[in-house]
């Protein structure tokens, strides 16, 4: 069994991207937004002080579980440097003085497939997976043949969330490291329902790619005849 490793998210209790300087590139084909931060990563933590944040493309981590990882040799990841402050969305307060580090997971495992093993769907150019295909499922999996054996690892289109095995899962959870949450993938609840007037709508707003429009096809959300009027009223 793998486990996605989530945090204890809520409204009073996060860390939150603090004006950093990143790079940003955009895919000609999806359109997909990917951010690249440079130099040391700032942040807020909202609350108490925990041991793992997942901020939506990055985590962080305290120095209580980079030593755990070490201890136990774990791979499949990079850390760097951070500066902490107390704060919430709009404040910044005081720095915090324990140590807390960005933490990328490098393992892989290619790209997110159903439980048949079929990729989800996802952007040819760029792998990004579509939030609105229409596809609703319990689960996901990978191809073992692409897992390249990390003790943390991640999707190639899901890079941000990272996975664990059965067993690193059970020594992080001996380490009593505070807010963890772990995920059976199998368990993962996949909903990218959209109405149909949305997907003909971006149909006619020229924000569909094909990758896109065969996943509508696919799941039902439209049917052929319905996006062949869709592109004649386009043309006309
Ligand atoms: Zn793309």
């Amino acid at each position: 069994m793998y486990y996605f490793m989530f945090d204890n998210h809520n409204s009073k209790n996060q860390a939150i991207d603090s004006h950093n300087d990143y790079d940003r590139e955009i895919c000609d084909n999806c359109g997909g937004i990917y951010i690249t931060y440079k130099g040391i990563y700032n942040f807020r933590i909202m609350g108490k002080l925990y041991d793992y944040y997942l901020n939506g493309e990055s985590s962080v981590i305290s120095e209580k579980f980079l030593n755990i990882l070490k201890k136990n040799g774990f791979t499949g990841y990079e850390i760097s440097g951070t500066t902490p402050y107390h704060g919430n969305v709009t404040m910044e307060g005081d720095p915090i003085k324990e140590k807390y580090y960005l933490f990328k997971v490098t393992g892989r495992c290619g790209l997110v497939c159903d439980m048949n093993g079929e990729p989800l769907p996802h952007c040819k150019k760029c792998g990004r997976r579509f939030p609105f295909t229409g596809l609703v499922t319990t689960g996901v999996s990978f191809d073992t043949d692409s897992y390249d054996g990390s003790d943390l690892f991640a999707f190639e289109n899901m890079s941000n969330i990272p996975i664990v095995s059965e067993e690193v899962k059970n020594v992080l959870s001996k380490s009593k490291l505070s807010n963890l949450r772990f995920e059976p993938i199998n368990e993962r609840i996949i909903n990218c329902a959209i109405k149909r007037e949305r997907a003909l709508k971006r149909i006619e707003e020229g924000m569909a790619c094909n990758e896109l429009i065969e996943a509508w096809l696919k799941y039902g959300v439209l049917t052929e005849q319905e996006l062949n009027e869709q592109l004649s009223k386009n043309e006309n």
